[in-house]
């Protein structure tokens, strides 16, 4: 390339786009309230469907 003048070693650090907020990876489980559509973490080990929506108490599933 004829313009090898220092634009090279720059595209290292590119992981931006990925973390949108969090540094969680894609792993990630993703518990909703077929209710109200409020989405909580999943706490490994709990299954979705035992654990009740804050908001409106509804028993929550799985979102993914
Ligand atoms: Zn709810």
């Amino acid at each position: 390339m004829p313009r090898g003048n220092g634009t090279g070693p720059r595209g290292q650090g590119g992981g931006r786009g990925q973390g949108k907020g969090r540094g969680l990876g894609g792993c990630q489980v993703i518990c909703i309230c077929p209710n109200c559509r409020k989405e909580i973490p999943h706490t490994p080990g709990i299954p979705c469907n035992s654990v009740s929506c804050p908001n409106c108490g509804t028993l929550m599933t799985r979102k993914n």
